[in-house]
């Protein structure tokens, strides 16, 4: 890990991949999504900001979990929202 800032992506041994690549806020409502993203607090995946919905931003500030995970293949970063710091690992 090359961040400095952020003791919340420090703290992550093990990232969180997705279970399904899916965004489970979009599903209940019918949304589409572009990328993906899985919270590194509960493992949960929801869609990024370039999608209409914004549901990881969303569930972040609605939960105070600050840290996620890029869900797209050939991606691997780390982004708190808190510290806005962003890792490759
Ligand atoms: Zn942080
Ligand atoms: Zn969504
Ligand atoms: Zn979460």
């Amino acid at each position: 890990m090359a961040e400095e800032n952020c003791s919340h992506i420090e703290g992550i041994t093990i990232v969180k991949q997705p279970e399904k690549h899916e965004c489970e806020d979009c599903l209940k409502i019918g949304g589409q999504w572009v990328h993906l993203r899985t919270c590194q607090s509960c493992g949960t995946t929801r869609c990024c900001d370039t999608s209409p919905n914004q549901h990881a931003t969303k569930h972040a500030r609605a939960t105070g979990h600050p840290v996620i995970a890029s869900a797209e293949p050939r991606e691997q970063w780390l982004y708190c929202y808190s510290d806005d710091a962003f890792a490759e690992y």
